[in-house]
């Protein structure tokens, strides 16, 4: 009411300033906020020594939160503006700890890893199991052959199905045809979904089950048939392995399991000190049964983790036609401080595992390019113009030289017809990129989440086909933070185990896990703050949650890693091995012995 007298009287004495006058009056009107809610207790922690990945106060020792979200940052005298004026409560179990903000994997699928790592193994590396024993392995064919008839003569009924994950094809040296496992059971149908999840082999009974016919799968690309025209099992990237999995999926995928799934890899990531992860292809297997779980998943009191879906575009586009970026956006309505929807997801090639991804001239060592799977960068662009038009953070997933320049083309086609601030198109693993690749991601402001699988498990398997220089400057770090290209890196798991620690040190080493450690393109190594900021505030910005998490500063959620020491002061080659202790995700402790073992999921 005073406003409105004080605007009155202004109009009458100056009426040639009053449009002026009255903007003032309402600026005034502007500058008295509502209120925030009010501060309820505090909880200062104290730590040895916190690591913000905030450049105005890298290092402090305390940092105070309340309501799940950093007050303040400092030392514990820093604090006393708000421990003076509300209840205040220190705690002291971090204090020879080393605080870093909650680590953000970029690049996961945490539903199909949470399933997949529960199914009988094939992987060639040690699978770590966060409730036991680490998988040991298994390195060739024969013993792969070998382990899969086990799993199958361990399950009672000889008709129900199987699902087995983690087949390398290039540790293994060979792509198992039918009759290969038909070794392992005549019976069983059996699915071997490889590594990369790229590719999906599986066996006579399976075929006959579930009535596959040539005919009914010769519209597919990537089905594979022996020199008759028959099956020979063999289902090669995403659209032909869909077909198995909408086929067998209901049989496999027991929905009693699945919340026990979702705690197995909430549990591996939590041990790994993620407080937020991706997921990079949301709906993928179902999107009913992923949007219910994530929702439940991430009210659930169990569950440690903030989700980032990145919707995959072609299952809403099947399934929704015309309203699927409708759908789409309409997710976002169930967002909450752990489920926040952002992006869409397309894919631009095959797998770097399995020497699927597309490859540019010279392609491979013995003459191929790569899978079929793969547009021109016309086309590309035509599918993904409504939703960048839609005003999507698009990502892509972008392997081969030739894949990662049809994506960066298509971008520039995209930009051409539409030009947009802050797009962050991401490209999503990087497995062969060229110096001229970066240079133009760099000019048309995307960014790179680049997979350290690819130099850590995979040069040493993959040189003989890309060749000793592309197998090693893989991901390219140190040329993309000297172009000053926002980059992150992830696990993808699946394909890897999540571990940003590990990735840290794989993009500071240059190191591979095998026993005599080779160095891949040292002069590509990143030191180990660059290293840390990909798996916190770089991840964060990747992932469009940059103002949310990723660093430790006032107003952002209070999620933490806390660690037994610094990665920046340990010697480099000591970066993985060093302990998470807890995590802390929205204030509330959560020590790594506590996901030591399944819990019921509530
Ligand atoms: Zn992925």
């Amino acid at each position: 009411m005073r406003k409105f007298k004080f605007k009155i009287k202004l109009n009458i004495i100056c009426i040639g300033l009053c449009s002026l006058v009255t903007g003032t009056a309402y600026a005034v009107q502007l500058l008295d906020p509502p209120s925030t809610p009010k501060v309820t207790n505090i909880t200062v922690f104290v730590a040895k020594k916190i690591v913000t990945m905030d450049p105005a106060i890298p290092n402090a020792t305390a940092v105070a939160v309340a309501d799940g979200r950093i007050l303040s940052v400092g030392s514990l005298a820093d604090m006393k503006p708000w421990t003076d004026k509300y209840p205040t409560q220190i705690n002291r179990e971090f204090a020879n700890k080393v605080i870093y903000p909650g680590f953000v994997e970029p690049h996961a699928h945490p539903l199909l890893a949470g399933i997949l790592f529960n199914k009988p193994l094939l992987t060639p590396s040690p699978m770590p199991n966060p409730w036991g024993a680490a998988f040991p392995g298994v390195a060739t064919l024969p013993a792969a052959l070998s382990q899969l008839k086990k799993y199958s003569d361990d399950i009672k009924d000889p008709t129900k199905p199987l699902l087995a994950w983690g087949y390398d094809v290039v540790a293994m040296g060979k792509v198992p045809d039918r009759q290969m496992l038909d070794q392992a059971s005549s019976t069983r149908p059996i699915i071997v979904w490889d590594i990369s999840g790229h590719d999906m082999y599986v066996n006579s009974a399976m075929i006959k089950a579930y009535d596959i016919t040539p005919e009914k799968v010769k519209s597919i690309p990537g089905v594979g048939l022996d020199e008759n025209g028959q099956l020979n099992g063999r289902f090669l990237e995403i659209p032909a392995l869909m077909f198995i999995m909408k086929l067998a999926g209901k049989d496999i995928l027991s929905a009693n399991e699945i919340p026990r799934d979702y705690l197995y890899i909430n549990d591996l990531m939590q041990q790994a000190g993620i407080t937020t992860s991706g997921d990079l292809a949301f709906g993928s297997l179902n999107i009913e049964m992923e949007t219910k779980l994530a929702k439940a998943f991430t009210s659930s009191a169990v569950g440690d983790l903030r989700i980032v879906p990145v919707v995959y575009a072609e299952p809403f586009i099947e399934k929704y036609g015309d309203k699927a970026i409708q759908e789409a956006q309409n997710l976002s309505q169930m967002d909450n401080d752990r489920l926040i929807f952002q992006g869409v997801k397309f894919y631009s090639d095959g797998g770097y595992l399995p020497e699927t991804m597309r490859m540019e001239n010279p392609g491979y060592v013995d003459g191929s390019l790569g899978s079929s799977n793969y547009k021109t960068a016309q086309d590309f662009a035509g599918a993904m113009r409504p939703w960048w038009d839609a005003g999507f953070h698009i990502h892509i997933h972008s392997n081969g030289d030739k894949g990662n320049q049809n994506s960066v083309n298509a971008l520039q086609l995209m930009l051409d017809a539409k030009p947009r601030f802050d797009h962050r198109y991401t490209i999503n693993h990087f497995g062969i990129p060229s110096t001229a690749m970066v240079m133009k991601i760099k000019t048309l402001g995307a960014v790179v989440s680049a997979n350290m699988s690819y130099i850590s498990e995979r040069a040493e398997l993959e040189y003989p086909a890309l060749g000793m220089d592309r197998a090693s400057y893989a991901t390219r770090l140190g040329t993309l933070v000297r172009s000053g290209v926002v980059t992150s890196i992830h696990s993808d798991a699946p394909v890897s185990a999540p571990s940003p620690l590990k990735e840290a040190w794989t993009a500071v080493t240059r190191k591979d896990v095998y026993k005599d450690g080779k160095v891949w393109a040292p002069a590509e190594a990143v030191t180990v703050q660059d290293a840390m900021k990909m798996i916190t505030i770089n991840a964060a910005y990747t992932l469009g949650v940059e103002d949310k998490v990723g660093s430790i500063e006032a107003g952002k959620f209070a999620d933490f890693a806390v660690l037994d020491q610094d990665p920046q002061t340990v010697p480099a080659l000591k970066i993985k091995d060093v302990a998470v202790f807890a995590t802390v995700i929205g204030g509330k402790v959560v020590p790594v012995s506590e996901t030591k073992k399944p819990r019921p999921f509530r």
